[in-house]
């Protein structure tokens, strides 16, 4: 299983299940005494007014992560902020605040797409790199998601490059007439490529927000079309054969 792709908000006592880079197993845990928490200048200024109130809190935190199984022992660090979020019991009539985290940067980045056999190497590296910006710059994360598009055109065969006019000017396809272009055994996944590229555009080029979950959802369509684009193809048919010409009484072969 990929992702997640989306990093909600946690507690200093229950870490997520993060995903080791080394192992891939969700095996990451804190090592306790790298903790760091401060609040920001800001929130120094302005804890001790009478207006001041806990969500007001701003800090930043840094730690060590560190996978839990001996055989691995792989080092993350990371880094993010913290704030406090109201809390109200079942009743709704005491409130009290927790301390909450948000995961900004993780270095090395956590391994969040699935790795495949035959998936080439510069597209895997621009994955981890659409990685390594999605729990703090998600809008560039998306941006970067349509040159994983480009490389994939790329690699399924798609041409990039014509030439137009008696001078042979080089011209350049856009992505959208490239994934339009597109020929190959995956039609199937041509609408998910254009909402993908859709989603991209506006991650680079407007003002409006991507949502989480939108970014979430674009991950996991491509994560899967990866899979199926570059994981190898088992041929069982010579077993196949085998077992109708053992089991099937009807084979016309069996006497
Ligand atoms: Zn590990």
């Amino acid at each position: 299983m990929p992702g997640p792709f989306r990093f909600h908000k946690f507690s200093r006592d229950k870490f997520p299940d993060w995903r080791c880079p080394a192992c891939l197993n969700e095996t990451l845990v804190l090592i306790p005494e790298s903790f760091i928490e401060k609040q920001s200048l800001q929130t120094g200024k302005i804890s001790g007014e009478d207006w001041f109130e806990p969500y007001m809190y701003e800090g930043i935190f840094s730690c060590m992560l560190q996978c839990s199984r001996r055989d691995c022992r792989e080092s993350v660090a990371l880094i993010g902020e913290s704030g406090y979020e109201e809390e109200w019991d079942d009743q709704m009539r005491a409130r009290t605040y927790e301390c909450v985290l948000a995961a900004k940067a993780f270095l090395p980045p956590l391994p969040l797409f699935t790795a495949t056999e035959k998936c080439p190497t510069h597209i895997y590296d621009q994955l981890r790199k659409v990685s390594s910006l999605l729990p703090g710059h998600s809008s560039a994360a998306v941006n970067n998601l349509r040159i994983v598009l480009e490389m994939l055109m790329d690699e399924l065969g798609v041409i990039r490059i014509y030439l137009e006019g008696k001078k042979n000017v080089r011209k350049e396809y856009t992505l959208n007439q490239r994934i339009q272009n597109y020929s190959g055994d995956h039609q199937d996944m041509k609408p998910g490529f254009l909402a993908m590229k859709w989603l991209g555009n506006v991650g680079s080029h407007s003002p409006l927000n991507v949502s989480e979950q939108d970014i979430d959802a674009a991950c996991q369509i491509l994560d899967h079309f990866l899979v199926r684009i570059f994981s190898p193809t088992v041929d069982h048919s010579a077993e196949i054969a085998r077992l109708t010409r053992k089991y099937d009484p009807h084979f016309s072969g069996k006497p």
